[in-house]
């Protein structure tokens, strides 16, 4: 009977020391985690040479995970992503969450308690856990029952501090086992990276970046975020209108402001039904009495 030991344990400090580089060599699988924005590009342009040029044998694959094609995505990043995917000779493999799309996600929340903020934000941020970082562990759980699994993500330390702290190379503990021999590490292998080093390796590839670019958005993210700049909600909700008008009758029944103290109601009033904003008004008017009240309390 042959003994079966771990290839190395979970808690182990020094699980986050493996080498991304030397195990690619080795030919573990390669996955790179695509958005359809211009890091996810850049990053997965600068891996494919390397990977031709230094021969890595193991196999390669694109994940992404899509949070609602009709009504939460910018409407072009599904055949973005697919035809950058077919442009790369790259298989994709596009993940979602179980239950519906991310809008669906927060009526969930918001009927399962009324008494809190349903939107997620930038402390609870259950759009990219329950949306993204679940689906495709589930995804690479099935795909890759054992092995070594390195999964590459476009994440950037110039784009804000909380990225910036982040560590380059982890395990991924949800999908590695070692019981099964499975190892899966989150590799951000252009955290370094400045956004010109960016724009400059997507232009040397043929100069090809998802049309929110061209129309003024600074980042591609949903296509309303609830962490993106004024700019490119602004410019989200003027794109992708069918989008906004769900997102703001979520406003509308809910009563809970997109961000604190921001309505996405007021960006585009002339895109929304009467009655959502009627809606809106309503309940923005009774926050005003309420400050009102408080104020006239001091
Ligand atoms: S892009 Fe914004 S709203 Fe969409 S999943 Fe990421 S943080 Fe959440």
């Amino acid at each position: 009977m042959t003994c079966q030991l771990p290839l190395f344990e979970l808690d182990d400090p020094r699980s986050n020391t493996h080498d991304p580089i030397a195990l690619l060599r080795e030919g573990a699988a390669l996955v790179l985690s695509v958005s359809g924005g211009k890091d996810s590009d850049a990053m997965s342009h600068y891996l494919l040479d390397r990977r031709a040029k230094e021969g890595w044998p193991g196999a390669v694959m694109m994940v992404h995970a899509d949070l609602g094609e009709r009504r939460v995505e910018w409407h072009q990043t599904p055949e973005y992503v697919r035809s950058f995917a077919r442009r790369k000779g790259v298989t994709l493999h596009v993940v979602r969450w179980s239950k519906g799309d991310l809008v669906d996600r927060i009526w969930q929340r918001y009927h399962a308690n009324p008494d809190r903020p349903c939107w997620p934000s930038s402390s609870i941020r259950y759009c990219t856990s329950d949306l993204k970082r679940e689906p495709i562990s589930r995804w690479l759980r099935k795909t890759f029952p054992s092995g070594k699994v390195i999964c590459a993500i476009g994440v950037r330390a110039e784009e804000s501090s909380m990225r910036a702290k982040k560590e380059t190379v982890v395990v991924r503990k949800d999908c590695s086992a070692p019981t099964k021999n499975r190892l899966v590490l989150n590799w951000l292998p252009i955290h370094d990276w400045t956004e010109a080093n960016v724009w400059d390796c997507v232009r040397r590839h043929g100069n090809i970046a998802h049309p929110a670019y061209g129309l003024g958005n600074t980042r591609l993210s949903c296509a309303l975020c609830v962490m993106a700049s004024l700019n490119d909600l602004t410019n989200g909700a003027q794109h992708n209108p069918h989008a906004y008008r769900e997102f703001c009758r979520i406003e509308a029944v809910t009563g809970y402001s997109f961000r604190k103290d921001f309505w996405l109601s007021d960006l585009k009033p002339e895109l929304l039904p009467a009655e959502t904003l009627a809606a809106v008004r309503e309940h923005q008017g009774k926050s005003i009495s309420a400050a009102s009240v408080l104020v006239g309390a001091r």
